[in-house]
């Protein structure tokens, strides 16, 4: 095969690879973008925020016509057909895909596809179905993102066990499911799974569910899932995993004693490792950390001069967002621009039921940081809108600095958190104070009044809270 000499290489086709290659062929740049699997679009696209949202948008359905029966409308218990709700949902995956494809293509981007592993600082071999490629480049971009850490005590080889990946198929509805960690991806599946009628179980380690968002926020999910699934246990720690014909079965170290339980399926979501195996990344002089995320500049640009690296491959707040920001970074600093900064302002969502987002400082990280601080809520018991979407479980919290009221964090939990989060980054981004989205005329009845009351709060006036609530 003719080697082919490149500008820009990108290894890696998720939010953060193509990304990166698409604005450096929007710049001139002759891009080749390389990618082991046959769909392109990555974790985010084919295992990740696209099937999680299509099946928690569908399986939320079943749970809205429940909830309707008290408001007098009523509806028959749904029938599921897993095949034709999963075709539907494979749908949106290669509609997305082949959008990506094309958009690829009109901008002259020469996708190659198999894996990459780098023959220097300038060259990448890539194992192609029809053999070796080799790939000579200016600059590469590594963004190879993640995969599901799969720890050897649950790896027993057995598809019952299962990692996001496979609980995203949807290859039946098991009776009863048991999912270790009680991040945000184990709490998205779990709600998919409780709508559909598994017998839901969540052990995690920790005393508290979705870890990282303030407790306060947390709560209305931790409820939801009290109602909703079989057990939460808190504190206590699966020790081992056996398989039986009956099931898997699993013991576990609960705060109230051991447990025995055998389950049909488990789902282990205890974290995500970096896809650098095989990158042979010591040839071209990159630098691992010791969790074994490629180690990066506030650039994106690794030990190798020209050689950068972007998303879940560098660890951080492992979110496609914050691969697209430090794309455009990357790109950037290729291209001499200085356009696009990184930004403490990446807003993190977790899809439950209620949703929950924040960004910035959250009331947790201001209180260990030792940040002057103060918080002003609203309660989502006093906004029209939820109460006509018959949803008061809601809060809406700023953090606020005292001497600048600048806002400094915003947390939001309830139904729509994660389209609402979207104006606290802007707010954020341009260092607005309170007085500017107590200011900003925000349209009735819609839940964005919530952050404009949160922030009369902090003034202690909010119309519809009683003067001085809720501030601290
Ligand atoms: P990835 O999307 O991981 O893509 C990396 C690509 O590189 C893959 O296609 C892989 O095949 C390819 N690759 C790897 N090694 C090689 C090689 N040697 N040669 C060629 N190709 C290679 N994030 C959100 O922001 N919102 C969400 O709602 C959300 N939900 C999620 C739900 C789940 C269940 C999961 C698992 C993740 C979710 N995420 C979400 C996280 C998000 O998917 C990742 O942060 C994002 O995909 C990272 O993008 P990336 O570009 O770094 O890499």
């Amino acid at each position: 095969m003719d080697t082919i000499k490149t500008d820009m290489a990108v290894i890696g086709s998720g939010p953060g690879g193509y990304a990166a290659a698409f604005a450096a062929a929007d710049a001139g740049k002759r891009v080749v973008l390389v990618e082991q699997s046959k769909r392109l679009g990555g974790v985010c696209l084919n295992a990740g925020c696209i099937p999680s949202k299509a099946l928690l948008n569908a399986t939320h359905q079943i749970v809205a016509a429940r909830a309707s029966a008290k408001r007098g409308i009523s509806f028959a218990e749904p029938v599921v057909d897993t095949a034709k709700l999963k075709e539907w949902k494979e749908g949106v995956l290669n509609k997305l895909a082949s959008g990506i494809a094309m958009l690829a293509k009109k901008r002259n981007v020469q996708i190659v596809t198999g894996a990459a592993s780098f023959v220097d600082d300038g060259a990448l071999s890539v194992a192609t179905e029809d053999g070796t490629q080799r790939i000579e480049f200016e600059n590469a971009i590594i963004a190879t993102g993640s995969k599901p850490a799969l720890p050897a005590l649950f790896d027993l080889g057995d598809p019952r066990v299962m990692t996001s990946t496979e609980a995203l198929e949807m290859d039946g509805i098991p009776k009863t499911l048991l999912i270790i960690g009680g991040g945000y991806i184990g709490m998205e599946l779990g709600t998919v799974y409780a709508a559909l009628g598994t017998g839901v179980t969540v052990v995690e380690a920790l005393d508290v569910l979705l870890a990282g968002a303030d407790s306060d926020l947390a709560r209305p999910v931790t409820i939801y899932a009290k109602r909703n699934f079989k057990k939460l246990h808190l504190k206590s720690k699966v020790s081992g995993l056996k398989a039986s014909s009956a099931g898997i079965e699993v013991s576990i170290e609960s705060a109230t004693g051991a447990i025995v339980e055998t389950f049909e399926r488990v789902l282990v979501s205890v974290g995500r490792i970096p896809n650098t195996a095989g990158l042979n990344i010591e040839a071209a002089n990159c630098e691992l950390d010791e969790r074994g995320f490629v180690r990066v500049d506030d650039r994106q640009r690794t030990k190798a001069n020209n050689i950068f690296a972007i998303g879940d491959v560098v660890g951080g707040v492992m979110l496609a967002h914050k691969a697209v920001r430090e794309a455009r970074v990357a790109v950037g600093s290729i291209l001499g621009s200085d356009a696009a900064k990184n930004t403490p302002h990446i807003p993190a969502v977790v899809f439950t039921d209620p949703e929950l987002a924040w960004v910035g400082l959250t009331e947790s990280d201001a209180k260990e940081q030792g940040v002057d601080h103060q918080i002003a809520k609203f309660s989502w018991g006093a906004c029209g809108r939820s109460l006509t979407m018959d949803r008061i479980d809601g809060l809406t919290k700023l953090i606020v600095d005292p001497v600048s009221e600048r806002i400094l964090g915003v947390g939001i939990t309830g139904p729509g958190a994660g389209e609402l989060i979207a104006e606290a980054t802007l707010a954020l981004e341009m260092g607005a104070t309170a007085k500017d989205l107590a200011n900003t005329i925000h349209p009735h009845p819609t839940l964005s009044e919530t952050l404009m009351e949160a922030a009369e709060v902090f003034y202690g006036h909010a119309t519809h809270a009683l003067p001085g609530q809720a501030r601290n």
